[in-house]
This record gives C-alpha cells, structure tokens and sequence, in this order.
C-alpha cells in the first residue's frame, strides 16, 4: 500500500475469565505496544485498540468453577487485565469490553447488516443436548477424547493438549460437563457465515497479495486451513451470556451471537468509544483505504484474524487488515505454558513480586519488557527460563547497556566538569567517524525492522549498539589519557571527543531503546536533562542531540542485577504452584468421579513385597469349558498351563457362555490349595475384572503367548 494516512493497531482481546500469563503478554501485547509507540515517536496518527473479551461459554464455565455470576467473573477479570497491561507499560489508547452497551449495540447492527444482506445463511442442525440439565450444550460444555492426539479433556472447540481445532462431533465419547451424560442431539435453528463461498477471495488475497509480507506462519496455517475445505461457520449459539440475536422471530429465544463473531466486533466498538471520548470520528480508521490496520494475535488466534474476520470485514464493506503478525507459543522451563496446569507466570504475579516489591520501580517492567522481546517467539516456539531472565538482565541490560550509559556520565563528571564537552573537528579520527556512521545506520536497521514486525533483531541492534559504545571508549581510554595531562594538556580534546560522542550515544540510545523500554528511554532523559520531546524518532540517529556546555545530572544506574537467591525463589515457586494445581485437579476429579466410585470396590490394605511373591500366577489357556449341573453361577473349565492341565471351577457362568471362553487365555494363580466345589476339585482360581456394573472381563496378555509364562 502507499503510505498510510493513519494506523489501527489492535492486540487480540483477552479473554476475562482469568489472569493472564506472560506468555500472553509476549504474544500479542508486547509486539504490538513497540511498534505502536515507534509510530507514535514517528508522530504517525496512529489508534492502538484493545480490551476484554467478555462473552462466551470460557467465562460461564468460569463462574461455574468460582461459584458467581458471568458478571461478577468479568468486572473481576477485566479490572484486573486491565490494571496489569497498564502496569506493564501496555499503552493502549483505548481497553475497552465488549459487555458495553456500545458494543452490545455495535456487534446487533453488523449481524443485522449482514442478515438483511442475505450474507448470512439460516439453517436447521441437530446439536447436543443435557437432558438432565434441559440445555443446549455449547462446544465448550462437551468434552472427550482428541481425535488426533487422544487427550481425554479435549474440549468440543479444541484441544488444549494438540491445539487443534475440533466440532464436538469430532470427538470420541462425547459427555456434558453440566451433567456427565453422553449428550443427544436435538434440532436447533442457526445463522451460519458461508465460508466456503469466499474461498476464491481468501486464496486470492492471503495467498497472492500478502505472499511476501505476512510471516510464513500465519501463510502456512491460513493454507492447510483452506485446503481442508472452508465449511459454514455458525455465528449464533444457544446460551444465555452474550449479546442476545437482534431477530424477534419465534425460535430467537434464548440465543446469542457466537463469541468468535462478536469479539473482533469489539476492535470496532473499541474504536466507537475512543472517539466518543476523544471527540474524533470513528469511520476512517475501518473504512479509508488509507489507514492500515494490523491485528497483532497470538498462534491460537490466526485462523479468526486471517480467514473469519476478513471475511466479516469485506462483507461489511469495512477496510482489511494489512498484515496479521502472529507469534508462535512461549514456554516456560522446558514446559508448555499454561493458567489450568499452574505452570505459567501470571502477569499479576510478576509485577508484585517483582515491581512493586522493587517500590514500584519501571526498570523491573523494562527488565520483563526486554527478556520477553529478546526471546520472542517470532518465528518458532521459544522458551522462558528464570535463569534466561537473570542471564539477560544482569549480562545485557546491567553489563553492556547500563554499563555505558552509566561509564559515560561518570567519567564526564570526573573529566570534563559534569559539563557536555566540544567536539573538536580537527583531530576527529577515523573511530570516531566510525561511531558515528554506526549511529546513523543503527537508525535505518531499526526502522527496517520494526516495519517489518522483526522486534526482536530490532532490539538487538540497540543492544549492540551499546556495545560498540563500551568497545569505543575502551579503545578510546580517556582514563589513561588524563593521567598524562599534566605533561600533555593537548590531551583534553580527545578526552572532550570521546565523551562527546558518548554522550550524543547516550542520547541515540535513549530514543533507540524508547519503543521497547519506554522507562528506561524517560530515565536516560532525566538524566541528561532533556525534555522527553527528544524521544521523537526525527532526532535518531542524529550527531547532537545534546548541546555543548550544558551540564548533566550525576550518574544513576538504570538496572539491578537480578540475585540467584531470586530466581531459586521463583523457581521453587513455580514447582509448588504446580504441585498445588494438580492436587486440586485431583480432588475435584476424585468429586467428580465420587458416584462411580461408591460402585468401586475399596483398596485393600497394603501388603509387603514377600507377601506378594507368595501367589504364583501364571498365563493359562481355556482348552474347554462346561456348565456345571443344578448351578447356574458355575463353569467347569479345563486349562493349559503349558506344564500340565488344570480342572479349575470358576463362577462366571453369568457372565460368559461356555463356548465363546474355549480357546481364550486367562491368568490363573495356579498355587492356591485346591478346593472341592459342587464335588468338583479346583486346582487354580483364574483371574477376573469387574467394572463398575459388576460386568466381568478377562484379565489376559495383549497377545497369545506360551501357557505357563509366569506373570509377576
Ligand atoms: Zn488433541
């Protein structure tokens, strides 16, 4: 496109049905907040738009678990998502919810719009049903069994375990999470968007138009998704939390928009109300083809902002998006990151054990901002490890970035009077014009790219930036060279050089490092006296940002060092959390299973190892099996066990006919002392499992094997 009038950046809307970790905070919010305060240093017209996603069955569930209302669960969450973004430097002009009336209002008119259209098509399907608990089951209250990777909890939407996207016909013994029972399925009226008929639009638009500047992720997950087939996707459900369907015709009651439709409605209704509050008008940021709109998701999100959404947005007749950065998952400590398993850390967490612990210090933010970014996984999975977090605040931030900035200002104070020095034209060497070149080109290697979405190479470049800093004022010496003074006063002017080119770097840096680690951008202006208005990204890369003469503040460090003693601290954290989340998962699964259970039979009590090898038990196989006469509970079976042949009388006549056993292996604990039954003698007992309806089955290897091999 041409250059843009204006930008709408919008970070994927979090869900308010609980904290969110840093995971999220790397995916979705930290890459969109650097490039939106990059183009708000260029002075673009830039609206960065987000806020909680407030609907939907993830926050009834919720309430479920937390006893309460929806309502409740979402004023809790979305204060808190809300306070935590804040915290961590998160600067969105606008965090909206879509719980508003405006949205409410918003999210009606768009489905009216593209009902009255025809855009939409209106279908009768069969859905599962609780009978038990009267209601329609949305795809979150069905759980069972992953057809792909086989975790039992998958959830009707998706599975957790594999990430993929699933129906609830898709899984594998489906059952309702309101009542346990297997669902029925019962008719039910929906309004679908046809996918399927914009398919030659997608492939178009996706695949040819953004083949060269969307991430090579996004591309492939939005091809295999098409080459699976678009199907019609449903935009109503039956449930009774969300925005209610605007259609007052019989068989509306009771229904909804779907969440997945009216979510990303909210990065308009986010709009609508920035405007309001801010006195401007709303229309061009999604209708003028001059404004660039990027949606900033995370991987589980690419399928809705590349393929759904888009489609909902051409409908409308509104603008679409330009580019849909997404990044892949963050784990942490060798482990995938998750709230429900307790193995995460909550941005809450983060900030009061570590920001405001530290009296509420920004550096502790910038420390998170900058390990996040330097680990992001932007191209593939990438890994949170506390040690990582130590290693790259304390060998990075504090060793090489810190370190120059904070050499610069001591050394001015001690060698040039706390004054800017004169750059003395006459004697600039070669390194010095180096260092300054390096100045220049730092600028246009970040702008190429934070363009292109690449933040992580981006703030690489500050960093190394700094680095070559150190390296010039080591080579530089300006501590040797003022041991000489006294019998070469010339020296002064290479001291004056060196600490003038430092110092107009400290600067550079200050507005380099602003977008990633605004905190520590606004320290460094403090500083050097500077007003933050130095911070507009016209001044990068420029050779005098601060004036000769003018005397600056006392040196400051920008960073801590992060202790070991803290790190071990989290760690262990981290384990017991852990720890504490899968006890309470067992506890509920032991309530949940707790009817079944009063069926099961009790353990017994413990017994020593010697008293187990006691009982022979070995594989033996059923040569022929009778009914016994004037019993109806009891077979006569005759069994191999290799060795010799055994009469074993068995009470599973209920359970078996006597002709379906013959051939069938069994294990026999083959020296218990024989016993006469009905004036049989049985020399063995063979072994047998009962469910909970008491139904029996064989205990046997998983393959025929020789009689009498030993089972231990
Ligand atoms: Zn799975």
């Amino acid at each position: 496109m041409n250059k843009p009038k204006r930008y709408l950046i919008t970070s994927a809307l979090p869900y308010a049905n609980g904290p969110k970790h840093i995971g999220h905070l790397a995916g979705a919010y930290l890459p969109a907040d650097i490039y939106v305060r990059y183009l708000r240093s260029k002075k673009e017209d830039v609206v960065y738009v987000c806020g909680s996603d407030e609907h939907g069955a993830a926050i009834t569930i919720q309430a479920m678990k937390e006893k309460t209302t929806p309502r409740e669960i979402v004023d809790k969450y979305h204060a808190m998502l809300k306070r935590n973004m804040a915290d961590l430097g998160i600067s969105f002009d606008i965090y909206d919810r879509t719980s508003s009336p405006l949205h409410h209002e918003t999210a009606k008119e768009f489905f009216t719009t593209l009902n009255n259209r025809g855009d939409l098509e209106q279908k009768e399907t069969e859905q599962y049903y609780d009978d038990e608990a009267k209601s329609f089951l949305a795809d979150r209250y069905i759980i069972g069994t992953c057809p792909i990777c086989a975790n039992k909890n998958a959830y009707g939407d998706q599975c957790e375990k594999c990430g993929t996207s699933l129906s609830p016909e898709q899984l594998i013994n489906p059952r309702s999470t309101l009542s346990g029972n297997a669902p029925i399925k019962k008719l039910t009226t929906h309004w679908f968007l046809p996918l399927d008929k914009h398919e030659s639009f997608l492939r178009e638009w996706i695949l040819t138009e953004h083949k060269l500047d969307w991430k090579v992720n996004v591309l492939g997950q939005c091809k295999s998704w098409m080459d699976l087939g678009l199907q019609p996707r449903a935009v109503t459900r039956d449930l009774n939390w969300g925005v209610p369907l605007p259609l007052n015709v019989t068989g509306c009651e009771g229904k909804v928009l779907y969440v997945w439709f009216d979510a990303p409605i909210g990065y308009i209704s986010a709009t609508k109300q920035w405007a309001l509050d801010n006195n401007k008008d709303w229309r061009p940021y999604w209708q003028d083809k001059d404004t660039k709109l990027v949606h900033f998701i995370g991987k589980d999100n690419i399928v809705f902002h590349a393929i759904i959404f888009p489609v909902m947005l051409k409908l409308y007749g509104n603008i679409l998006p330009n580019n849909v950065p997404s990044n892949e998952f963050m784990n942490l400590e060798g482990d995938k990151m998750s709230t429900s398993r307790g193995w995460s850390i909550e941005m809450d967490d983060y900030i009061n054990d570590f920001v405001k612990k530290d009296n509420g210090s920004d550096q502790m933010v910038d420390a998170l901002r900058y390990y996040l970014t330097q680990i992001a996984p932007e191209t593939k999975d990438s890994e949170f490890t506390w040690k990582g977090f130590q290693d790259a605040v304390n060998s990075e931030l504090v060793a090489i970035f810190g370190n120059f900035v904070n050499r610069a200002l001591v050394l001015m104070h001690k060698l040039c009077d706390g004054k800017v020095p004169p750059l003395h034209l006459d004697i600039l060497d070669d390194v010095d014009k180096k260092m300054f070149e390096d100045i220049k080109n730092t600028k246009i290697n970040i702008e190429n790219l934070i363009e292109g979405y690449k933040f992580r190479d981006a703030l690489y470049e500050v960093i190394d930036l700094s680095r070559k800093g150190n390296k010039y004022m080591q080579d530089k010496q300006p501590w040797i060279l003022a041991k000489t003074m006294e019998t070469n006063p010339a020296v002064q002017k290479s001291i004056d050089n060196c600490l003038h080119i430092c110092l107009q770097l400290t600067a550079n840096l200050a507005v380099f490092i602003n977008p990633f680690l605004p905190f520590t951008a606004k320290k460094i202006c403090h500083l050097i006296k500077v007003v933050d208005k130095i911070l507009d990204w016209e001044n990068a890369g420029k050779p005098k940002l601060v004036s000769v003469g003018y005397s600056l503040r006392p040196p400051e460090l920008l960073f801590r060092k992060i202790e070991d003693e803290e790190v071990q601290e989290q760690v262990d954290k981290l384990n017991a959390k852990k720890l504490r989340m899968e006890n309470e998962q067992k506890l509920t699964a032991a309530n949940t299973t707790a009817i079944s259970s009063s069926q099961v039979a009790e353990a017994k009590l413990e017994i020593q190892f010697d008293d187990f090898t006691k009982i022979d038990l070995k594989v033996g196989t059923i040569l022929m099996a009778e009914k016994i006469e004037k019993s109806d509970k009891l077979l006569k079976l005759e069994v191999d066990l290799g060795y010799e042949k055994r009469t074993i009388v068995s009470g599973i006549a209920l359970h078996f006919d006597a002709e379906d056993i013959i051939g069938k292996q069994v294990v026999v604990v083959v020296n218990l002392a024989p016993r006469k039954m009905r004036g049989i003698e049985s020399q063995g007992m063979i072994l047998m499992a009962e469910d909970k309806v008491g139904k029996l089955h064989f205990v046997k290897p998983d393959t025929m094997i020789d009689a009498g091999s030993s089972v231990s």
